[in-house]
Order: structure tokens, then sequence, then C-alpha cells
């Protein structure tokens, strides 16, 4: 029988969740999904020092907006709980105690001052083995003594440990380079390094994925697997997101927070998309696809070994192709509240808004700015009239502005057809070009060069009371010039 998939997801309640992270818990989601397996959220939160508050209320919110659900996680017991390392203390000081007892871990009481003496000129100390061979006898009576010690872990000495990454290949380590490194600390807390062995072991993940960070420590984590007798789990390591060339995109600078992005009026659909294309790709190249597609799609054949950069002008282009594919009302309903926003108090028709903002932005961020024209009409420059082409100067355009006024007076039937129709009647009944009329009035009632939308799409935006205003006030300006 074929062993049902395990994979999981590993955050450190340590900040904001950082794009590089959930792409990490995407393609460990993705992996997991396509075959039929099962997908672990797991809480990594025993650096106490770096723990930052509401984080993994963070965790929860950003991975229910991006659409990436969890069989198994603190709030959803699959039977290998506790899902938080902070409430799996007492499994790990056990099993640590349990692998000194196995031969592949010992009890070190050397002190703060001793490990000091070992540092190089960079500061580095590279433990000396010092208490690798205590006597059983010693080690008892300076544990009773009360000692404080920590356990570490007795690499074997002089061979080589390798294993196959599924996106790295054969990765080798010869443990002479490798320090019998702490597992569990004096304070009686695990280290990573043991904590991820011990949990993905007992958690039963079939395939650890995560970032190239741990790459090259994996060999050390697989002899704690080899010391316990348990089966190593395969391997995906992932390259990282670099903002440029040189830089890692990362939490320390602030940048590529996804709850940002959604500020900024990103789809998390569209984020989620753009990032599984960062370091993946689909044997047909496609670009914009939906979760079922992704799933159906990811390989890990289309893992990159190579960084790649984070571009936000992709993204926005992106996020973009997801609001013109949305339906009008779709629409309507995610731009309202930034609409609201950008014009405030103003009784502008709010559906012919998004109806005009609808192909005209990237995200809906972009909204306040395209439309913080509306409310700033006051006085502007006349010279906005002047059109050579359509032979449209001061005089014309005071003329033109005075038909679209008495047309429009009058009138209710305040629609795109019937406003359009309106004003072409009028002006051949006043002998003028239809497309003068409709540029000066559009001037006239906006005082921009240029807008999203035409004379009509502004008059039925401002409707029909404040165009008529509009109208009164440019003319009046017109006739005073
Ligand atoms: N807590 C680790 C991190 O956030 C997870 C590493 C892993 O997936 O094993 O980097």
């Amino acid at each position: 029988m074929k062993e049902t998939i395990r994979t999981r997801f590993a955050p450190s309640p340590t900040g904001f969740m950082h794009i590089g992270n959930l792409r990490t818990g995407l393609y460990a989601y993705l992996f997991a999904r396509k075959n039929g397996g099962k997908f672990i959220l797991r809480i990594e939160d025993t650096d106490r020092e770096r723990k930052v508050d509401g984080a993994v209320e963070m965790v929860y919110r950003t991975l229910a907006s991006a659409g990436i659900t969890y069989d198994e996680g603190p709030d959803k017991d699959g039977g290998y709980g506790p899902y938080i390392q902070t409430e799996r203390m007492h499994i790990y000081k056990e099993y640590a105690e349990k692998l000194v007892e196995m031969g592949g871990a010992y009890y070190c009481f050397c002190d703060k001052e001793r490990l000091e003496g070992l540092k190089d000129e960079n500061g580095v100390h590279t433990y000396d083995k010092h208490c690798r061979n205590l006597s059983k006898e010693e080690v008892e009576r300076r544990l009773s003594a009360g000692e404080p010690y920590v356990i570490r872990q007795k690499v074997p000495e002089n061979i080589v440990s390798e294993y196959e990454d599924m996106v790295f290949g054969k990765i080798s380590v010869n443990t002479a380079d490798i320090e019998d490194g702490v597992l569990l600390k004096s304070d009686g807390l695990p280290t990573y390094n043991f904590a991820n062995v011990v949990d993905d072991h007992l958690m039963g993940i079939t395939h650890v994925i995560r970032g190239t960070e741990y790459l090259s420590s994996t060999p050390k984590y697989n002899l704690i697997y080899d010391a316990f007798g348990w089966e190593r789990p395969h391997y995906m390591h992932l390259p990282p997101i670099m903002k440029d060339a040189t830089r890692k995109l990362s939490k320390r600078f602030g940048d590529a927070n996804f709850e940002d992005f959604i500020a900024k009026g990103y789809l998390p659909e569209a984020i989620v998309n753009y990032i599984a294309l960062l370091g993946w790709c689909p044997k047909d190249n496609r670009e914009k696809m939906s979760m079922q597609e992704l799933i159906e799609a990811f390989d890990t054949d289309g893992i990159s070994k190579s960084s790649s950069i984070f571009d936000e002008t992709k993204m926005r282009w992106l996020n973009g192709e997801y609001l013109k594919s949305m339906s009008e009302e779709e629409f309507y309903t995610i731009a309202l509240p930034w609409i609201k926003n950008a014009v405030g108090e103003a009784d502008f028709d709010e559906r012919e808004l998004a109806k005009l903002m609808h192909t005209r932005v990237d995200i809906l961020g972009d909204i306040p700015e395209k439309l913080s024209f509306l409310n700033k009409f006051g006085n502007y420059d006349l010279a906005l009239y002047n059109h050579q082409k359509m032979k449209i100067d001061a005089e014309v355009a005071k003329r033109a502005v005075e038909v679209a006024l008495i047309a429009l007076k009058g009138f209710d039937n305040w629609t795109e057809d019937g406003v359009k129709e309106r004003i072409r009647r009028a002006a051949e009944e006043s002998g003028m070009k239809s497309g003068q009329v409709m540029f000066a009035m559009r001037v006239a009632i906006t005082g921009e060069p240029v807008t999203p939308g035409g004379a009509i799409e502004m008059a039925l935006v401002l409707k029909k009371g404040e165009t008529i205003r509009r109208l009164e006030q440019s003319l009046a300006m017109l006739q005073q010039r």
C-alpha cells in the first residue's frame, strides 16, 4: 500500500507572515493536496524571546485568507497533537533522555565561561566534546547534585551523512564538520534542531518541505532519526525569494508581508497565484491559475533550484487580471469600501464609479488616487477647454456648456443612453458637433484635463444635481472670462 503523504507548515510566530514563508506553506499544501495526503499546521513557538503577541492569530488569519486549509492543527485535532510546540515540552524532554540512553546524545555540564573560552577570533565556538565521554556515575552524581545541564547530540565521528533532496539532489556532509549541538537547553526547552525531528517523526510527516536555510543542517537531523531508529522523511528544500540580486526578502526588512499587500488592495487569490509561480512553473507555463488548478498542476519537477526575485509589478498585473475577470457585481462588492473611502461624504453614484474603475485599476488601492479628482472641483484653468483639432476655444466652449446645461436641466432620464441621446440632439439643434459639446461638458463638470471616462460617464457618476451645479459654475466662469 502506498503511504499516505503528510506534509506540514511550521511557522514561528515571530512577526508577520512574510511572502517567502507563505510560499513554503503553500507548496507543502499543494504537494499534500495533489497527492491526496494530509496537510498539518504546527506552531513552532519555542523561541520565547522572538515571540510576538498576536502572531499566532495572524498565522490563522493569513492561511484562511489565502485559502490554505489544513487537516490538522492547533484548532483541528487529528490525533497527533498538541500542534503547538510549547505544549509539547514534556515530549522533548522525554525523547532527549531516551536518546541519551540509546547512545545518541549526552549530558553536558559545561558552563558559560568554559564555552566562552572556546570561541575563535570571530566569536564563534565549536563545542570540543568535553562531556561526551563522562562516566555514567559522574553524570548521575552531577544530575542529582542539581548541576545545570544541556543535552547534546552525539554525532557519529567521521562518517558521511547524506540524503537525496527532491529539489537539490544528493546532499552530503562529513560528520567531522558537524558539531555536537545542543538538543535540549538548560531551561528544558528544545532547540529547533531537536524539536523539528521529534515533531516530524511523531506527527508522521512523510515529506518535509521548507527553506534552503535548512538544506545543509538536514544531514545532522537525519543522524537523530538514525540514532532513534526512525525512518527518515523525504525532503524538499526551497530556494529563497529575493528582494533583488543580493538581498533576501525578509521579515527583518519589514517587506513583503502578506497582510500589507491585502491592505494595499491585492486579492488573496492573486497573491497566492503569484507566489506559487515564484520558484515553480507549470509545464504549460500558464500564469493565471486558481488554487484548484495549482493543486492539479503542482509537481516537484517544476521547482527551480535557483532563487527568484519578487516582482511587485508582475503581481500587480496578475491582480489586475483577477479584477478584470470578475463580474460587475463581484467587483462592485469588493471595490465599494475603497470607493466610499475615496469619495467620503459626497453623493456620487457608487455603482457607476465601480463600473468606471473595473478595467482601470490593477489593485483596489489604486482607486482613491484615481478618484481623488472628483472632490477637487473648483477653480480650474480655462485653457483646458482649448482643443485645436475639435475647433474648440473658450468662446465655443461657452456655447457648448450652455447647450449642455439647458438640455440637461429639466431632464430626468439620467441613464447612459438617456443623457447621451439628449446631448446629441441638443448639439444637433444648436448646430454644434456632438463631440464638441461632450468635450466641453466633460471639462466643465470635472475641471480635469483627463478623466477615467467621458462626459456621459462623469455625469452618471456625479448624478444630476451635481452635474447641473458644476455646469452652472463653469458657465459662470466662462462668462466672466
Ligand atoms: N519554524 C521554522 C521556520 O519558521 C520552520 C522550519 C521547518 O519547516 O522545519 O523557519
